[in-house]
């Protein structure tokens, strides 16, 4: 059975993950908010000092590329391993609530970090963990026609006999880390006209001459995530980089490409409860400072509004903090948990807005001002409701597996 305790040899990597958070993530959150587009040079050290520790003990296991393989797998340190355990899921969740605490757009944007290190680790095969482990990978699915829609993409990667290479040509938008990271993990289809049984993923090194970075898009939060647009235009990768089987299989292929999201959608979660966590302390801090006391012994009708308000925002954070503690927790113990990570999602971005918005209210004129990071906090929150698939989807999703409806069946 699930304990909803913080394991206890995860507390070092909490403690760890809430010190970058203040010293690192904090302290330079405002200069890369207004600073779009430039590199956050403070996290190379970081980075350095990430490699240094020991997977587990240290933050190492605080960020996304770092989860386990699939909604059974454990990632590397579960394999052969049941029952009731906490593994490189939750470790990455714990650490990820933290850092998110301290920078959602930083985070995002930290070295050898990166959704496409999930994908790798879902499907790749000893030999291209070998080659692919540890890098710095983005993810690249969004075309301009296929968003919430992945299945319809229109990328191709043709097989060239003679060079024993595939030849992508497409455009591909909103890649989170696209310009920086090392590689990049690319959606393509082998024959559009077989469907989703035709799509496959393509590690491409970012300085493939055939990735074109078209441009980087600014946004309304997380500035100093890089966002880039490409144009895949005959780039050529070896066989080699294909992830997962060559083979066109009818059943099966696609959904073992989506299960990837059974174990990032969680983290997108938690990235989420880390946010208004943020919001939820410092607004606790700005009511005492005007003298509103919250007491938890008390009914909250009794209490003053901003105090009731402040009570009900707390619960419905728990709400979604706990089930996304049971989604993690699932993925780490082998249990199928795609219902699990929707419904985590859905209430962790839908929360996180909501309470994001609802601080920046309370505190006033002060929550709308850069003096404070509530402003910024309220803008960077809303990504976590929209990347990794939007509040809708997921809300799609959970109703089709509650329904047992395929996705034909409820679009
Ligand atoms: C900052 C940022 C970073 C991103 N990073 C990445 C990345 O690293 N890699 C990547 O591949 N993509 C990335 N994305 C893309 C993101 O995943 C898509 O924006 C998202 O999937 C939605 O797709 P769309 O924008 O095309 O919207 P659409 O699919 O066009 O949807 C528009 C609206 O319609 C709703 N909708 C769509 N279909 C349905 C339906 N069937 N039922 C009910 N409502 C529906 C949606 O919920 C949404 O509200 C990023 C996007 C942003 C903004």
């Amino acid at each position: 059975m699930i304990n909803l305790e913080t394991p206890r040899k995860f507390e070092q990597l909490v403690s760890q993950a809430h010190l970058v958070a203040t010293e690192i993530f904090r302290a330079n959150s405002r200069k890369y908010d207004r600073a779009e587009h430039s590199y956050p040079k403070e996290l190379d050290m970081l980075a350095a000092a990430i490699d240094g520790m020991n997977e587990g003990g240290g933050i190492s296991g605080a960020g996304a590329g770092t989860v386990g393989s699939g909604p059974s797998g454990n990632g590397a340190s579960g394999k052969g391993r049941s029952g009731n355990r906490n593994g490189s899921n939750m470790a990455s969740l714990l650490g990820l609530i933290e850092l998110c605490w301290g920078d959602v757009g930083l985070l995002l944007t930290m070295p050898r970090q990166g959704l496409g290190q999930a994908a790798i680790a879902a499907v790749a095969d000893e030999e291209q963990l070998a080659r692919f482990g540890g890098k710095w990978a983005a993810m690249a699915i969004t075309e301009p026609e296929a968003g919430s829609d992945s299945a319809a993409i229109r990328t191709t990667a043709k097989y060239d006999e003679d060079t024993d290479e595939y030849v992508l040509n497409g455009e591909k938008i909103f890649v989170t880390s696209g310009d920086r990271a090392d590689l990049i993990v690319v959606w393509a289809t082998l024959d559009p006209s077989q469907g989703r049984a035709a799509i496959k993923s393509f590690v491409v090194e970012r300085d493939n001459p055939g990735l074109k970075l078209d441009r980087l898009e600014h946004k309304l939060g997380i500035r100093a995530s890089d966002t880039a647009n490409f144009v895949l235009d005959n780039c050529r990768v070896p066989k080699e980089n294909l992830l997962g089987s060559p083979e066109i299989a009818p059943k099966g292929g696609f959904a073992g490409v989506m299960q990837t999201f059974d174990n990032t959608r969680p983290l997108v979660a938690g990235m989420a409860i880390g946010v208004s966590r943020a919001c939820l302390d410092r607004t606790r801090e700005l009511l005492a400072e005007a003298g509103i006391e919250i007491d938890y012994d008390r009914p909250p009708h009794s209490q003053p509004a901003a105090a009731a308000d402040f009570i009900s925002m707390e619960s419905d954070w728990e709400a979604a903090r706990l089930l996304t503690l049971r989604a993690a927790w699932m993925a780490d113990n082998r249990k199928p948990n795609s219902l699990q990570a929707s419904m985590a999602k859905a209430k962790a971005g839908r929360v996180a807005t909501d309470v994001a918005l609802r601080c920046v209210a309370l505190a006033g004129s002060v929550g709308y001002g850069e003096g404070e990071l509530l402003e910024k906090w309220a803008r960077d929150v809303k990504i976590l409701d929209i990347f990794e698939g939007t509040q809708q989807i997921q809300l799609l999703i959970v109703s089709r597996l509650l329904l047992g409806k395929t996705s034909g069946e409820l679009k």
